[in-house]
């Protein structure tokens, strides 16, 4: 098996100048799948200018639109010819489950670059009316070098929300992967080159968010910061992204709320719950790991819920194998003791733990395993009802009424996305209405279509991704008044 050996700088592979390497760890057995390149402050610098020569010579941004887009779609097609080859990449970095990676992460990564390829020569400014001897318009114009900070959760497909969108509109990028993820990036830079993106344009440089993070996001010629990531992490770049006023936007953490009423069809809104919960591990920004149960359907769904969430034995994924694995072990050792700490939070506040609870042992004494764990009579004011968990974990909270399970849905600091199970039409759209959520799903939960933005309210960040919604976040507007004499 070979792995990325190398930074992407100015269309090249580079080595860091300083040799400096990381071990990249497989979740599933604790070994080191390789040693993967560090950017250092030279080689973020060296990135970042290389970025802005790209933008400045228009050697990218200045293409007829329509040249930009088969660029994209020949990027898409490579992506879908080495589908196997990225998935494997994500299976053993983090482990996903071969169906996740190889079915559903990487195909989408490919369907997003052709979403967006289709709006290089379609995005278009305003003719305004305008009174005799003048004419008034608008021109988008791309921001210029956009710093792209991404998490491990779902390391090439948030990455290409991010390049997709911003390479459409002519952007140059510097992007920094999560150190825990970074092998897809690196695999991924090495084929937009042989798509023909041009050389500076797309720039790769893993490392530690405390050196090439914050040097990209502190940077004079970094014009614009889109991250995706925790919360407080995001407060941290909006504050020192103020200082040279970069453009920013932020997908943050969620403690998204899943509504079940009593009219619901219970077998499909179960089924959603370990959807919502499960599928990744839980390791989604838009788990929906707080499920309201409404009080007269609650011990039913509790117990519905307790027996599905034991299917999900996790186990070792096997790269290649779509049947090894349901669900994969968590993605590091810190997320690991993380997630074992809010479990333990949870007993010692009370909750009632109905499955799970611990970790999971596959046998190996290896890997970083945890039993799908269910909570049930969860108090919404408890730490594992407020914090985002980042597992396979589920709270289990009953509501009385409509007003109680918006009052209680809200009450939390994030608002990413909801769901609402139930029959009632008009029910289910007041909720949608008036739960904070940036996505709301009815009768249904976790799907995703790259014409659809996604992105948060309150604590859970501002801007978006995916959509035509996104493409403001990688242009400016430009007001142009002419004199017709
Ligand atoms: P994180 O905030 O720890 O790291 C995200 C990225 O920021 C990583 O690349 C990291 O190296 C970098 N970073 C860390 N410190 C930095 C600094 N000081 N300056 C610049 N960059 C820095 O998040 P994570 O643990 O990688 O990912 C999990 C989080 O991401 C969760 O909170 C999850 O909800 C969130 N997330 C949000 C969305 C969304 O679309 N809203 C999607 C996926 C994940």
């Amino acid at each position: 098996m070979s792995f990325p050996e190398h930074l992407i700088i100015g269309g090249e592979k580079v080595k860091p100048a300083s040799g400096a390497t990381f071990e990249t760890i497989n979740p599933a057995d604790e070994s080191v799948i390789c040693k993967v390149p560090e950017a250092g402050e030279s080689e973020v610098d060296q990135a970042i200018d290389s970025a802005r020569e790209a933008f400045d010579d228009g050697r990218w941004s200045d293409l007829p639109p329509a040249k930009r887009g088969r660029v994209l779609r020949k990027l898409a097609g490579l992506v879908r010819t080495h589908n196997a080859e990225l998935a494997r990449l994500e299976t053993l970095d983090v482990g996903k489950t071969d169906f996740d990676a190889a079915k559903i992460e990487i195909p989408t990564v490919a369907n997003i670059l052709d979403y967006y390829a289709g709006f290089t020569d379609k995005l278009t400014g305003d003719t305004l009316p305008s009174e005799a001897g003048v004419l008034r318009m608008t021109l988008r114009q791309p921001i210029g070098v956009v710093g792209a900070i991404t998490p491990w959760n779902f390391p090439l497909l948030l990455a290409t929300w991010k390049f997709a969108p911003a390479l459409a509109m002519g952007n140059s990028l510097v992007h920094k992967p999560a150190k825990v993820s970074s092998l897809s990036a690196l695999r991924f830079g090495e084929l937009a080159l042989e798509a023909g993106i041009p050389a500076g344009v797309l720039n790769i440089v893993p490392g530690a968010g405390s050196v090439v993070g914050d040097r990209i996001v502190t940077h004079p010629s970094v014009n614009k910061i889109s991250f995706t990531g925790s919360t407080s992490v995001g407060i941290g770049i909006q504050k020192k992204a103020a200082d040279t006023l970069k453009r920013v936007t932020l997908e943050l953490g969620g403690k998204s709320p899943n509504i079940i009423f009593e009219d619901a069809d219970l077998k499909a809104a179960v089924r959603g719950a370990m959807t919502g919960i499960f599928y990744n591990k839980g390791e989604v920004c838009a788990a929906g790991s707080r499920l309201l149960v409404q009080r007269s359907i609650y011990n039913e769904v509790c117990a519905a819920v307790a027996e599905q969430a034991a299917k999900f034995v996790p186990s070792a994924p096997v790269p290649g194998d779509p049947r090894s694995a349901r669900m994969g072990p968590v993605a590091s050792k810190a997320q690991f003791d993380s997630v074992l700490n809010l479990i333990q939070a949870g007993k010692d506040e009370g909750a009632n733990c109905l499955t799970g609870g611990s970790a999971h042992d596959n046998g190996t004494g290896k890997g970083y395993f945890i039993q799908p764990t269910v909570f049930n009579d969860v108090d919404n004011a408890m730490r594992i009802a407020q914090e985002e968990i980042f597992g396979p974990v589920l709270c289990i909270i009953p509501f009385e009424d409509e007003a109680e399970a918006v009052a209680i849905a809200n009450d939390c600091s994030y608002g990413l996305a909801a769901a609402v199970w139930t029959q009632d039409v008009a029910r289910a759209l007041r909720v949608v209405r008036r739960v904070d959520a940036g996505t709301v799903w009815v009768n249904a939960y976790n799907l995703y279509d790259p014409s659809l933005p996604f992105g948060g309210f309150k604590a859970s960040g501002y801007g978006r991704d995916l959509g035509e919604a996104a493409l403001a976040g990688y242009t400016e507007s430009k007001s142009v008044w002419i004199n017709l004499g």
